[in-house]
């Protein structure tokens, strides 16, 4: 017999969940399969443990600045086995939060991998379930490149698994995750090494952004190899690992990271029984209601191949339930203007468009850039001077704010509320009204001249 619901998360991560909830909210019968676990991408090898172990990086470049501050600290070992235990029974508390609010709202969870049998029905473990709505929420995996050794590294789900600090590391990526996972390694005390096939990493963020963070990588201990592609991995006799480069180097390290970027999970969801389509990538295009092409069938968060950050799936979900469930009929993401912090070290915030961007949409006449470049308090004190940067990019008569761009210290925390003005369309005059907060790194948005 098919059970039947008002509405069907496919995929018990952040988008899935998040709709779950809020459709349930308005008395609909709702159910989430899951083919892993509760929280998804994010909160089990994605953002969660990633600031887990960023936070453990800051601590250590905070004991390297203690001695500035007049603490006398002695060589501090990292215990690996602890950090991680931390890290996953904080994991295990966000779990028994979800299952218990789930419970609340009476969703029903069914644990497996779902598959379409037509366009209003899917069958999980050979059972079968219907219902009216059926979101696709499965996310992404992470992409491995096709070289010869290519098995020999681990991705970031890997990286989460690893139960020591690798002694020697190179990571292979351009984007979040390679900078990220390069950043924690090389405060946690690995020798590290990040390979980009181009000049330099995150090269789609404002060049400030990405020049800053090249220039500071390199001067943290990060070997930074450009236009350093892997052509194959091999196993050395006392088991280190050997990456043959493009230039016809060799680099030995004890762990390979692939973070090459993500695909998404759309394949084995016989998503053709459903008529649903995929573009050349895998991603499910939609309209900016999340409908895919396919009434009564929407999709959700990195399966998109919008913005591939939480909090933009789960906002996608939870407007998407206001206006199947709440009458709300023109209820939608607009994904223009997204803050996003890369928790690199130092990390970054940007908002908006780069100065590039704006130039080209603008015109050179009409945009106007404002910098900062200082050294925060923080490290100031200290003989560990790092600088940070800040750029606001405003457009046409008034000055609007169109982009807003900073590295450096609590660069992550700093972000939001500029967010906020920003999508309010503050102009430079706004920010220029708003008294500074002193001393603090951010008031230097608030005083540019
Ligand atoms: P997911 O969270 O990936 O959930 C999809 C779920 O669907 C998974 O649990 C999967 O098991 C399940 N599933 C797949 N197929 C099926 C099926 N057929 N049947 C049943 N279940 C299925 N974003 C941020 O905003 N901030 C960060 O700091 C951040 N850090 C990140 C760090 C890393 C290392 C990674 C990999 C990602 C990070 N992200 C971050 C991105 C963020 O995790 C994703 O954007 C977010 O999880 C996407 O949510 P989703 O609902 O689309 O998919
Ligand atoms: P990204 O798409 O961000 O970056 C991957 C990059 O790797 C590409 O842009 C490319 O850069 C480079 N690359 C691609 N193929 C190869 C290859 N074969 N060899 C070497 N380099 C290659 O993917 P990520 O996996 O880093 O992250 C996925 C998404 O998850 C992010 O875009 C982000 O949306 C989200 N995320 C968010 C975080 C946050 O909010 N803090 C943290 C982590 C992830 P180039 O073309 O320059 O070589």
């Amino acid at each position: 017999m098919t059970r039947h619901f008002d509405y069907i998360a496919i995929g018990g991560g952040s988008g899935g969940i998040a709709s779950a909830n809020r459709a349930a909210s308005y008395g609909k019968n709702c159910a989430i399969v899951e083919a892993k676990v509760l929280g998804g991408t994010c909160v089990n090898v994605g953002c969660v443990p990633k600031k887990a172990m960023w936070f453990a990086g800051q601590i250590a470049d905070a004991m390297k600045l203690a001695p500035d501050y007049g603490y006398n600290v002695v060589a501090p070992a990292l215990d690996w086995g602890k950090l991680v235990e931390s890290r996953e029974a904080y994991i295990s508390r966000i779990h028994g939060s979800y299952e218990r609010v789930l419970g609340k709202n009476q969703v029903t969870v069914i644990n497996g991998f779902a598959r379409f049998v037509d366009a209003h029905t899917i069958e999980v473990d050979g059972e079968r379930y219907s219902a009216d709505h059926i979101s696709i929420a499965t996310g992404g995996v992470p992409t491995w490149p096709a070289i010869p050794g290519a098995e020999l590294g681990i991705d970031s789900d890997g990286f989460f698994a690893l139960d020591h600090c690798p002694k020697r590391v190179a990571v292979v990526g351009a984007g979040y995750i390679a900078v990220e996972i390069a950043g924690v390694l090389q405060a946690l005390g690995s020798e590290t090494h990040l390979l980009v096939r181009h000049d330099k990493a995150l090269r789609q963020f404002d060049a400030m952004l990405s020049d800053t963070l090249h220039q500071l990588m390199q001067q943290n201990g990060i070997q930074v190899h450009s236009h350093s592609e892997v052509t194959a991995v091999s196993r050395d006799a006392d088991g280190s690992l050997l990456l043959k480069l493009n230039s016809g180097h060799v680099l030995q390290v004890d762990c390979l990271i692939w973070a090459i970027g993500r695909t998404p999970n759309t394949q084995n969801l016989n998503l053709a029984a459903a008529g649903v389509e995929i573009d050349a990538q895998g991603f499910i295009p939609t309209d900016k209601y999340q409908n895919t092409n396919v009434p009564g069938i929407y999709a959700i968060g990195d399966n998109t191949g919008r913005l591939a950050l939480t909090p933009v799936a789960v906002a996608a979900g939870r407007r998407l339930s206001e206006r199947l469930f709440n009458g709300k009929t023109d209820e939608h993401l607009n994904y223009d203007l997204v803050p996003t912090v890369v928790f690199s070290h130092p990390p970054i915030g940007t908002v908006g468009q780069t100065e590039a961007q704006a130039r080209a949409e603008f015109g050179d006449a009409a945009v106007r850039v404002y910098t900062s470049e200082f050294t925060a308090m923080y490290r100031a004190l200290t003989s560990h001077r790092e600088p940070t940067r800040m750029k606001l990019v405003c457009a046409g008569p008034e000055q609007k704010v169109v982009g807003l761009h900073v590295i450096g210290y609590a660069a992550d925390e700093m972000l939001q509320g500029f967010a906020v003005a920003i999508k309010m369309g503050a102009t430079k005059a706004d920010f220029d009204n708003c008294v500074a907060i002193h001393p603090t790194s951010a008031e230097e948005f608030v005083t540019m001249r």
